[in-house]
């Protein structure tokens, strides 16, 4: 089977000016994932752009286990949660208040409103979570985004992105990010560090919409045409996956996490089911033979 182009996140290196960056391609993965939810537009737009950043922040940090993005806030879209495991599993979901009209905007983050944007490192249960949290700010993700590297790394960030839905009706998802590391001790650049920054976000921001987006376009081909002056470099691609985790034994142990009254409230007809938020897989259960099962097994700690 030839190497498709889509959905691969790679790292590249501009020689000239010294800089590391990040470039995303995604088709048939954000188009599934995104399906998969029967949000309304703004919601897709949100849970798709989140689950990108998700990527780009990731595939900066080495770690084994799960990396989550997580924002919260206090408007009609509460939470948008987007995780990744080190072999490149996204899945991403949101949550809105049903009730409430989503409405029209101009930016899909004015959604959130109030709230905050925070990323864990979950590498097993007896290491540290390594957690960064910024306060949602600006108007867009990439403001947020920008904000938090800013603040906490003194990482100067430039972003260009775009997730959109084709003529076909298809999502395509495309994003390049490039950053600005603080000058080593007794490296004392100055002014030609600050230019080849200014030069190669100006070539960052020529990128058109088209080229962001377009399948016929190699990524390595959209790299080299807007920074083959720099001496671009790019390392291999790593290939992204729409693969949920969850399982039959994770939703079992939801169950058995909540009261038995609780659980007789949820039976319909004899059964329990449980969906799964990121990939609305059912997961059904015989109400009797679980509790039987439960009542025999006595009380289990909850696996993750
Ligand atoms: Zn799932």
């Amino acid at each position: 089977m030839p190497m498709t182009e889509d959905n691969l996140i790679q790292t590249f290196q501009l020689e000239q000016s010294n800089l590391r960056g990040r470039i995303l391609r995604l088709g048939s993965v954000i188009d599934d994932l995104l399906r998969r939810h029967d949000y309304p537009a703004q919601v897709l737009q949100l849970t798709g752009e989140a689950a990108m950043m998700a990527l780009m922040l990731s595939s900066m940090l080495k770690y084994e286990g799960i990396f989550t993005l997580q924002i919260q806030g206090d408007g009609p879209v509460d939470m948008v949660v987007a995780d990744i495991t080190d072999h490149g599993n996204i899945r991403a979901c949101a949550r809105y208040k049903k009730d409430a009209e989503i409405p029209e905007v101009s930016n899909p983050m004015l959604l959130m409103g109030k709230g905050y944007l925070a990323f864990t490192v979950d590498q097993g249960p007896d290491t540290d979570k390594y957690q960064g949290i910024v306060a949602l700010s600006g108007k867009t993700l990439q403001d947020s985004i920008q904000h938090y590297f800013s603040q906490s790394e003194q990482i100067t960030t430039g972003l260009r992105y775009l997730l959109a839905r084709g003529d076909d009706g298809h999502w395509r998802a495309g994003g390049i990010m490039l950053q600005r590391l603080p000058e080593a001790k007794g490296e004392n650049r100055g002014e030609a560090h600050e230019d080849d920054w200014c030069r190669a976000m100006v070539l960052l921001q020529s990128c058109t919409d088209q080229e962001l987006l377009d399948p016929a376009l190699s990524q390595n081909d959209l790299l080299f045409r807007l920074f083959h002056e720099e001496g671009v470099r790019a390392f291999d691609p790593v290939p992204v996956r729409d693969q949920c985790r969850c399982s039959a034994e994770r939703a079992e142990n939801i169950l058995r996490m909540v009261s038995a009254a609780e659980r007789a409230d949820m039976t319909i007809e004899g059964k329990l089911v449980v969906t799964c938020e990121f990939c609305n897989r059912a997961y059904g259960f015989d109400a009797e033979a679980l509790e039987q099962k439960i009542a025999g097994s006595g009380p289990q700690q909850p696996q993750e």
